[in-house]
């Protein structure tokens, strides 16, 4: 029997940011392995900031399997930590609590600049590159640099050979910013995507001597350059098959209510980014708009010409927001809503 190469992936206990972390167990199965047939496993969880030294076991609960095309039987295993009692999730469990629903459908678009030197890839040794302008979906040298592109498609394609549901890649506003878009039915399902696309961005980089730097504001929040977001398209089968002006009306007033809670999920530093500039809406605001990148929750065009019916856009979730708790967070704010 094939030995498997199962690598473990897992989210630690840093805050305010969880780290990635791995490890690589060797198995035999007579063929690609199943969810099922995968088994528990443990680590040190001393050294993750997940327990003390003296009860260190945490335990790796599968939750969903990848093909790895980077390794001869290569499996990438997305895991949940819990206590050595394998029965409650660990504190730094996000994903085990939320609510889920295979009909509410999410679109991450995760934006990320590449690092070298301490500076964006492209970015000269002193000061800064001609402003922004020329970079968003651009091409040529002097826009993109020479790496970039090779890690943004080779990153497409190891994620598209493990199954994960990329919709799109570009270039994005800043010099070495670049974006993917994730969709996925279910919220841990979607999350679950977007956490490994970012694994196995991360590892490509390792071999280039580049870093992926996730946070939202890494030139500064007064910097006249983009940060980053992760946008959170979502809609609900109500939302798709039924929606009306006063259901879309109800919604956007108990995001409002609920503003605060979608912010404490929506990712660190984010009055960095969300200052009213660089297509983004204040952090101490709520407002909605058709077709509007200052507002922030965007509803397209063709939501209003359906009758209010298809995704909405929250614009405020920043690049380093855990998929998880956003995802969760707005069906719990959207089940507050009747739909009757
Ligand atoms: P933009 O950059 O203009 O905001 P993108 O094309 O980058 O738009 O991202 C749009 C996202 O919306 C994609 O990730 C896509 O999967 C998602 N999306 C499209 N339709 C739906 C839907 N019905 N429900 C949830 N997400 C959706
Ligand atoms: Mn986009
Ligand atoms: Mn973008
Ligand atoms: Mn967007």
């Amino acid at each position: 029997m094939p030995k498997y190469k199962l690598e473990y992936i897992w989210l630690d206990g840093y805050q305010p940011v969880a780290n990635l972390r791995s490890k690589t167990q060797i198995k035999e199965f007579a063929s690609f392995p199943k969810l099922e047939e995968l088994p528990w496993w443990g680590f040190d969880g001393s050294s993750t900031q997940q327990a003390p030294g003296d009860k260190s076991d945490c335990m790796l609960k599968p939750v969903a399997v990848y093909p790895d095309s980077t390794r001869k039987n290569g499996v990438l295993v997305m895991c949940e930590v819990y206590n050595s009692d394998k029965t409650t999730p660990h504190i730094s469990n996000t994903r085990a609590g939320i609510p889920d629903d295979a009909d509410a459908w999410f679109g991450f678009e995760q934006e990320y600049f590449l690092y070298q030197d301490g500076r964006p890839l492209g970015f000269p040794d002193n000061g800064y590159p001609a402003p922004q302008g020329p970079y968003y979906t651009g091409v040529g040298y002097k826009n993109v640099g020479d790496i970039a592109r090779q890690i943004v498609e080779e990153h497409l394609d190891i994620c598209l050979d493990a199954g994960i549901n990329h919709e799109g890649i570009n270039a994005e506003v800043a010099k070495g910013q670049w974006e993917f878009q994730i969709f996925g039915k279910g919220s841990k399902n979607c999350a679950d995507q977007v956490w490994v696309a970012r694994y196995i961005l991360l590892r490509l980089c390792e071999k280039y001597g580049i870093d992926v730097e996730w946070h939202c504001k890494p030139l500064g929040k007064d910097a006249d350059w983009n940060g980053s977001g992760m946008h959170c398209n979502f809609s609900t089968k109500h939302l798709r098959e039924v929606g009306g002006e006063a259901y879309f009306k109800a919604l956007m007033g108990a995001f409002e209510k609920y503003c605060n809670e979608h912010i404490a999920v929506y990712g660190p530093d984010n009055h960095m980014r969300l200052t009213g500039l660089h297509e983004t809406m204040s952090i101490d605001q709520f407002g909605w708009g058709v077709a509007d990148r200052g507002k922030s929750i965007r509803v397209p065009h063709s939501f209003v010409a359906n009758g209010y019916k298809g995704y909405l856009e929250d614009r405020r979730p920043n690049s380093q927001g855990d998929p998880y708790a956003i995802a969760g967070r707005v069906l719990k704010t959207i089940a507050t809503v009747p739909t009757a």
